[in-house]
């Protein structure tokens, strides 16, 4: 669904000029209107693609999570699977096997415990994961509550109020009260204490992240569980645990095989990632799976039969692509668990190497330093007031750079900060690039009597960052 950004009205007659390329007849056409008749598959070709070589280059975007490269032959198995539609698991029973490997890959990858009774299926990204990893808690809660006989309709979700926006829209579409546990001094994400605080016998799960969207950190999703352990012995209440693994859940396995934040946890009972973020996967897709068939209430999986035998599933979509899917079980293939260490630890190396020069550049402050996501934060030095943030974001993007510059959300609305993702393909050489250019802005910004930029015009970013939220919730 398009959404029209203001002040773009669709109203007027601004056609699109085209040029006689190919010594064609000049043409003009409606730029919102569908225009009346056909016109020469190149031309419309050449139409679209000039106009989209305004788009910034992906490359130069440390704004997104997103994965911006993939190998040739991934692309080229993509491009033979254009037309697969993932849901057609009858005609597409390849796929279909595929996307279940891929499944099974994560299970084990995620510890479960029997990874064949793990059940969990992909998604068009984290976010539609989220919604099914809600879903199926709000459920859980239902009957529960139903079998005691106690009333069901006030459900709950306790989170860091450094949440991605998915989790509010899973608050706010599925009649959910979300409680935000807010950030204080410099704590930036829930802690065990703030979690277990919140919670009451309304509660549906605590929402666990791995990789704050703010700051790259993860939340102490085994410390999380141990209070949450402590409350049922204390009071009975027993409240699970999803972990939204968007990014950290494709590099802890890699990276901190130790720490315990996944399956090996019995309290989490369920996990999502973004096939499309550190799976290294062009958009969109997206993973969630349930410890076992129990996280996963039954009567929330639909038997359809009308493309051919019984399928059952649980989707907010129907119909989705299942190139992605076959990209992801091409890179599984592709790189293995050794391919994927070394991508992952690149992009770490990269990230705490860059933001330790940053620091070392005496103008910043690291708020994290990129050691966990390969995704850190920066402020401003405390004592400079000449120039912000928003600043430094702006005289970047003038070179082509997309950093975005945030202010963090309740109780730290004070904190403002530029946070750079470091992906697969940004490499060290790039990093110096950006050190260069940040180095030749700064003394033109020391220089600067006051701000020019603050977070008002701060727009244009917004890539998943909450401080780009559009909504106010309370
Ligand atoms: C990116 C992200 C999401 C949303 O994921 P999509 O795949 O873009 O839908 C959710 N949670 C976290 C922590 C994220 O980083």
């Amino acid at each position: 669904m398009p959404l029209r950004r203001p002040g773009h009205t669709g109203r007027g007659s601004r056609d699109l000029e085209v040029n006689p390329i190919f010594s064609r007849e000049p043409l003009r056409v409606p730029r919102y209107a569908m225009p009346d008749g056909e016109m020469e598959p190149e031309t419309a070709y050449q139409l679209v693609h000039d106009e989209l070589m305004l788009d910034g280059n992906a490359r130069l975007n440390l704004a997104t999570f997103v994965t911006t490269w993939a190998e040739p032959q991934a692309r080229r198995l993509m491009a033979e699977c254009a037309e697969k539609n993932m849901i057609d698991k009858d005609e597409y029973p390849q796929t279909a096997e595929l996307e279940i490997r891929c499944v099974d890959m994560l299970a084990r990858l995620w510890h479960a415990e029997d990874p064949h009774r793990a059940v969990g299926c992909s998604t068009a990204g984290s976010s539609e994961a989220a919604m099914l990893g809600g879903l199926a808690l709000k459920r859980r809660w239902r009957h529960r509550r139903q079998a005691e006989g106690r009333p069901a309709g006030r459900p709950n979700l306790v989170m860091g109020v450094n949440v991605q926006i998915c989790w509010e829209k899973f608050a706010d579409y599925f009649d959910v009260e979300p409680r935000y546990v807010p950030m204080e001094g410099d704590r930036y994400h829930l802690s065990p204490e703030t979690a277990v605080e919140l919670c009451d016998e309304n509660t549906i799960g605590v929402v666990a992240i791995l990789g704050s969207t703010y700051d790259g950190s993860y939340e102490p999703i085994a410390d999380i569980a141990a209070a949450l352990d402590d409350l049922r012995a204390r009071t009975g209440l027993d409240v699970p645990i999803h972990v939204d693994g968007a990014s950290g859940a494709m590099i802890a396995p890699f990276l901190d095989p130790d720490l315990h934040w996944d399956f090996r946890v019995p309290r989490v009972a369920s996990i999502n990632t973004s096939g499309h973020k550190f799976g290294l996967v062009m958009p969109g897709v997206g993973w969630v799976l349930w410890r076992d068939s129990e996280a996963l209430p039954d009567d929330l999986v639909f038997h359809v039969n009308y493309l051919g035998g019984d399928m059952p599933t649980f989707a907010l979509n129907f119909s989705r692509p299942g190139a992605q899917v076959v990209a992801q079980y091409y890179n599984f293939l592709r790189l293995g668990f050794d391919g994927y260490r070394r991508v992952q630890q690149t992009c770490r190396d990269v990230a705490t190497r860059l933001s330790g020069e940053i620091a070392r550049l005496g103008r910043f402050e690291l708020v994290t330093d990129g050691g966990q996501a390969p995704v850190f934060a920066f402020r401003v030095r405390e004592g400079i007031d000449n120039f912000t943030v928003f600043d430094v974001s702006a005289a970047l993007r003038e070179r082509g750079w997309l950093v975005p510059a945030y202010t963090f959300p309740k109780n730290r609305t004070d904190l403002a900060v530029l946070r750079v993702v470091v992906r697969n393909g940004f490499s060290n050489d790039l990093a110096d690039l950006l050190l260069q250019d940040l180095r030749r802005v700064l003394p033109r910004l020391s220089d600067q009597d006051r701000p020019r930029h603050t977070a008002e015009d701060a727009g244009g970013f917004a890539h998943g960052a909450g401080a780009v939220r559009s909504r106010h919730h309370g």
